[in-house]
């Protein structure tokens, strides 16, 4: 085999507080032969996503922390390019989690093919891809949106909000969305049909929502947390439900925010309107996967869901956009165009 040159981006240093390009190193290095019973893939496209953030640290969480030194962990999408694994030829398009790197070696096992026939090939990293069920198994299931009421999502010009809001109106509810931005904002009311969006770092943010939502909110999407949850919770109706599926307000937290402790009274309003609070991952939903495929795939060739991409171009830019996603830089999914 010729010998190739692999460029990988690994983890310098943990962050504290908000990561630096510092806390990240482009390395090259020769690539091993990927042996037998192994496929060498090239990575075409990266996601970065918020939950990178978490991998970065060593507290205790859902998944292990990426060590010092090695590859940053994420999604791609790549070609097989040789493969000695049954089922996977040279050519084959797959979506994997070898990390912030021009090629990739795997034993097959965690891949899932990608079918071009379904949309451009970079959509198996958003829209019909880990954030796109997030949205779809995270409302559904747990959100249990009915014709008629009302579903609040931060985020919502992002990979996971967008999806929810547009599955919102499909079943029949009123959306309201959160994002950083009359841009953003405008794009999520006009483009994804929204029924509302306000911006988030507005000082009225409160009373705006309130206005948003005159009969107030049945479904709470929870993907920020901070200034948002705060408005919302005194808005939600008895029996909300509030799917928590991501907090990125507080990744780059250090410490606690001051002010007084306010988890008694969160706690009431749980009790007194009987709040349905339950946070989700979403691999607890694995086996809805080809439902989840089907009818989203569906929606888009229907014109009913809608999405964007903010594509960077070459594997050097990821830290740099991967910062820019922490403070609500990006428009859309973001993906690293690794190769064309
Ligand atoms: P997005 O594409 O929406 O990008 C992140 C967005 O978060 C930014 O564009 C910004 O949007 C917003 N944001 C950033 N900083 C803040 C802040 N301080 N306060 C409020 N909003 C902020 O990301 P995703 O759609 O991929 O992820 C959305 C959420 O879903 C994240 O919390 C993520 O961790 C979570 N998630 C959870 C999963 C699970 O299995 N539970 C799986 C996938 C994602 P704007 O500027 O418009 O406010």
């Amino acid at each position: 085999m010729s010998t190739l040159r692999s460029r990988k981006i690994v983890l310098a240093a943990r962050p504290v507080g908000e990561p630096r390009t510092s806390d990240f190193k482009l390395i090259e290095e020769e690539l091993a032969e990927p042996g037998e019973g192994r496929a060498l893939l090239r990575t075409l496209y990266l996601s970065l996503d918020p939950y990178m953030r978490g991998r970065m640290s060593a507290g205790p969480s859902y998944a292990p922390p990426v060590e010092v030194g090695d590859v940053m962990v994420g999604g791609t999408v790549s070609e097989v390019l040789r493969s000695s694994v049954a089922g996977l030829s040279p050519g084959d398009l797959v979506e994997g989690r070898t990390g912030w790197q021009t090629y990739g070696i795997t034993d097959g096992s965690d891949l899932r093919k990608v079918d071009p026939a379904l949309g451009p090939v970079s959509t198996a990293l958003g829209v019909l891809g880990m954030p796109g069920m997030t949205a779809y198994t995270g409302l559904l299931n747990l959100g249990q949106p009915k014709p008629g009421e009302t579903v609040v999502v931060a985020a919502a010009s992002g990979a996971v909000g967008s999806v929810v809001g547009q599955l919102a109106k499909i079943k029949g509810c009123r959306a309201v969305g959160v994002a950083g931005g009359q841009r953003k904002c405008d794009y999520v009311v006009r483009e994804l049909g929204f029924d509302a969006c306000l911006d988030r770092r507005s000082p009225e943010l409160a009373a705006r929502l309130k206005e948003a939502c005159p009969d107030g909110i049945d479904v709470y999407f929870e993907n920020v947390g901070g200034a948002v949850f705060d408005a919302v919770l005194p808005l939600l109706n008895p029996f909300a439900r509030v799917p928590v599926c991501g907090l990125i307000a507080h990744y780059n937290d250090t410490a606690p925010p001051p002010g007084p402790d306010r988890l008694p009274g969160l706690m009431r309003q749980v009790l007194s309107k009987r709040l349905a609070l339950r946070g989700f991952i979403v691999s607890d939903f694995a086996e809805q996967h080809p439902e989840f495929l089907r009818e989203v795939s569906r929606w888009i060739g229907e014109g009913r869901i809608k999405y964007r991409e903010d594509v960077v171009e070459g594997l050097e830019k990821a830290p740099e956009a991967f910062i820019g996603l922490l403070k609500g830089e990006n428009f859309g999914k973001l993906l690293v165009r690794v190769a064309s």
